[in-house]
């Protein structure tokens, strides 16, 4: 057991793409460890919405994987119900950010739409150059990747397969997944990619966060050809900034802030909703940032 646990860790925090060779259908494995737990460091959400994140995490990864760009994709789940807002950001980079915002109760085991009431999956993608996309999906499926799935069934004319599974390993976080999807060129058949996803959906937690990536491919895909790229790591990562917070304080009115530094003792303390990271800043700074 030590041994197979040992030889899985080279994969913690890593996304793999790969090719079925004879299939035109191509994948990816991502496993989310510390990305995952350091993206919930500061935070003590309640379980539902720590495994909603989580999924969101890996869907925002695997998505992120598929474009061809330098560029981010934004996750957003907006309702009216205890999980007010629910946001994921990962750029082509692999570093990711998640933040949730909750009032009110939700039950351990609560659904996805006990949590979010009546709501919307929004998802941006935003290139650094070119042009910016917004998709609105409705959320009237039980799970995050089922709204993916048919999102891209009648948007992209893509038959996609999202299989995520979040829980604990080793006693800590862990959120993973896989995606399957025809190519985009049309070379793909349907028979192949149904054949694909069938066996994908018997993918099991544990194998998964206790498996390496070529390990799991190997066990569901022995009969294939699949050919894998060397993997790219994903991290946490805020992207926060003292001058991103100065920013914000200068978006306020004049009177406002006269008011805030009164208010704190002459020190405007912006705390990072996302990291935690707390950034000070006294009336000789705000002053520095009225001069530009
Ligand atoms: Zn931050």
């Amino acid at each position: 057991m030590n041994a197979i646990q040992h030889n899985a860790q080279q994969d913690n925090d890593k996304l793999y793409r790969f090719l079925f060779q004879n299939r035109a259908v191509r994948g990816e494995w991502v496993r989310l460890n510390d990305t995952f737990t350091e993206t919930l460091n500061t935070h003590h959400y309640p379980k539902a919405v720590q495994n909603l994140l989580g999924e969101m995490l890996v869907a925002t990864s695997l998505l992120t994987a598929t474009l061809k760009f330098e560029g981010t994709i934004t996750v957003q789940i907006q309702g009216d119900g205890a999980l007010k807002l629910a946001v994921v950001n990962g750029n082509d980079q692999q570093q990711l950010r998640a933040l949730a915002r909750v009032e009110g109760e939700i039950a351990e085991d609560a659904t996805l739409s006990q949590m979010i009431g009546q709501g919307v999956l929004v998802i941006s993608i935003i290139p650094e150059k070119g042009e910016r996309y917004q998709g609105v999906i409705s959320l009237d499926k039980p799970t995050i990747s089922e709204c993916l799935e048919d999102y891209f069934a009648r948007s992209e004319q893509l038959a996609t397969q999202l299989v995520i599974r979040v829980g604990e390993f080793d006693g800590k976080a862990v959120a993973g997944g896989t995606l399957l999807q025809i190519m985009p060129d049309g070379t793909g058949t349907s028979e192949d990619f149904e054949h694909l996803a069938t066996l994908a959906s018997t993918i099991k937690a544990e194998e998964l966060f206790g498996l390496t990536a070529e390990e799991l491919l190997f066990r569901l895909f022995h009969e294939e050809t699949v050919e894998v790229y060397p993997p790219q790591s994903t991290v946490f990562h805020c992207g926060c900034s003292r001058e991103r917070s100065g920013a914000a304080i200068m978006l306020l009115p004049d009177e406002e802030i006269v008011e805030m530094l009164a208010e704190k003792n002459g020190v405007i303390d912006m705390q990072c909703e996302c990291c935690g990271t707390q950034y000070f800043f006294d009336e000789k700074a705000i002053a520095e940032l009225k001069q530009g």
